[in-house]
């Protein structure tokens, strides 16, 4: 059994209109430890009844939280935030016990995670309007900026702390109110970050979460409801795609954060140490299981051999294990599904010719869903691992010969929310930098996110920014007054 420092903080029960509560039929669902398969806890399955009912208090909460001062709603997320700092511990805990990442990453996701509320404090009171010189002498023009209203917001389990609050934060810093539901898998982050809301003062039916494994059913009655006016949504380009059509029934505004196929392309004048560390990274953390994280491995023939061998040797450090076990690096996958897709994209490629340099295995006993970081070379644009999100630890290793080349592969995609590049040439870096198709690009760095940058996708990768001094746009209206008669 978890046991945590606050068992405050292990929530048994749906946060709708300020009220703990279960499910309006009494049913339950298990939360389960990825690492073991072992029952964490059961919490209610929410569905339709529940959700109708948390978007109507959002909705009677919004008439008096968008006239709260700016100043007064900053003072409540400060708290919040405050109290998310000092309870890191136990949802570091919380975090890898129903998502499975390493304990270090865990307390890095929570700072992280906790960072988006306290840099929304600050810009939600620094939203302003204009003031417009019209043509007609005898008006005046200004625009407000107000928030949009109820908002809804669907998010992954892969950062179930990260993903809640960079949506939550600045809906609620822009005076909007917000219904949650978290991943199936990862719930219990969302509801103690609920719990510490509430004591931070944030008020009823502000901030509700419906949890469950109803998704469908609670993202029908979220898409269909006229009371919201907004969707936040981060997952899979294929649900964001048919969550959009669901808005377009009530022209909702939407944020999408979906997919990524984020090359890494290793230039003959990077440093390939730095390369090394910063591909670890980028592919490594979370056990793959990010959307930017290197997805197809791009390095140039002259140096390919050489960082080949120094990439395999910093993936033989890793190790496999439960991320509660101290020196984990590499968790499990989350589910048996997320499993059996990394291990068919490597089955298809190894069978299609290309060879295992490290690792190619798995292990999917009942003690948890372990797959070993993998390296695999003779690669090519036919396989899946060239045109599929891998989200698990596989590398896979593409030669090409010229910058033109590096791009247009690069670019060879759908998506287009990260890319990374190693180079040192600063001609190249421009060139390089403007030609890649994408919303993010790392530049000898493999680690982009920070809540001051905006992040986000261009292509089936998304619409919209998250984090940043425009991640509050995406919560805010603008409306244009004329004033005649002056
Ligand atoms: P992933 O592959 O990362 O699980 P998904 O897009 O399937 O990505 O899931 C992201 C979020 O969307 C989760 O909270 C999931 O429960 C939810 N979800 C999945 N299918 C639907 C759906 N049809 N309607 C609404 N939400 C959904």
């Amino acid at each position: 059994m978890l046991e945590l420092s606050n068992p405050s903080l292990l929530r048994s029960q749906l946060f709708i209109n300020g009220e703990w509560v279960d499910a309006d039929s009494g049913a339950t669902m298990a939360v389960l430890d990825p690492a073991t398969k072992e029952r964490l806890i059961d919490i209610p399955n929410a569905g339709a009844g529940e959700t109708r009912r948390a978007i109507e208090a959002a909705d009677q909460a919004f008439n008096s939280w968008k006239n709260v001062t700016a100043k007064e709603r900053s003072a409540v997320l400060k708290r919040w935030f405050q109290l998310i700092m000092d309870n890191q511990e136990d949802l570091a805990r919380l975090m890898t016990a129903e998502q499975g990442k390493p304990l270090g990453e865990s307390r890095g996701e929570v700072g992280y995670g906790a960072a988006f509320v306290e840099w929304f404090a600050e810009e939600g009171r620094r939203v302003y309007g204009d003031t417009i010189a019209a043509n007609n002498p005898n008006q005046r023009i200004v625009t407000l900026k107000q928030p949009v209203g109820v908002v809804a917001a669907i998010t992954p389990w892969n950062f179930p702390i990260a993903m809640i609050t960079r949506k939550v934060a600045p809906a609620l810093a822009a005076g909007c109110t917000i219904v949650l539901k978290p991943a199936t898998e990862t719930p219990l982050c969302a509801l103690a970050l609920s719990w510490l809301g509430e004591q931070a003062g944030i008020p009823p039916g502000v901030f509700s979460v419906v949890a469950g494994n109803k998704a469908r059913e609670i993202g029908g009655e979220m898409t269909s409801s006229p009371i919201v006016r907004k969707l936040t949504f981060t997952g899979s380009t294929e649900i964001g795609k048919v969550l959009m059509e669901q808005c377009a029934g009530t022209v909702k505004k939407t944020s999408m954060e979906l997919g990524g196929n984020a090359p890494f392309i290793v230039f003959d004048d990077a440093d390939l140490d730095e390369a090394v560390t910063g591909l670890i990274a980028s592919k490594f953390r979370n056990a793959g299981q990010t959307c930017v994280c290197a997805n197809r491995i791009l390095v140039q023939e002259s140096v390919y051999e050489a960082f080949a061998d120094k990439f395999i040797t910093a993936v033989s450090a890793l190790k496999v294990g439960n991320g509660a076990e101290e020196g984990t690096t590499i968790g499990p996958l989350i589910n048996d599904a997320a499993f059996e897709k990394v291990s068919a994209i490597v089955r298809q490629a190894t069978s299609n010719g290309a060879k295992v340099l490290i690792g190619g295995q798995g292990s999917n006993s009942e003690t948890g869903n372990f797959y070993e970081p993998t390296v695999l070379s003779d690669v090519d644009d036919s396989m899946d691992v060239y045109r599929e999100e891998i989200f698990g630890p596989v590398a896979p290793l593409f030669k090409f010969k010229t910058e033109e080349e590096a791009i247009r592969i690069g670019n060879d995609t759908p998506y287009g929310l990260s890319a990374y590049f190693y180079a040192r040439d600063i001609g190249r870096i421009w060139r390089v930098s403007e030609g890649l198709d994408y919303g993010i690009v790392g530049i000898n760095e493999g680690i982009i996110s920070t809540e001051v940058a905006p992040f986000g996708g261009v292509k089936e990768s998304g619409i919209g920014r998250e984090g940043s001094k425009y991640g509050i746009d995406d919560y805010l209206e603008i409306k244009y007054l004329c004033m005649g008669g002056v």
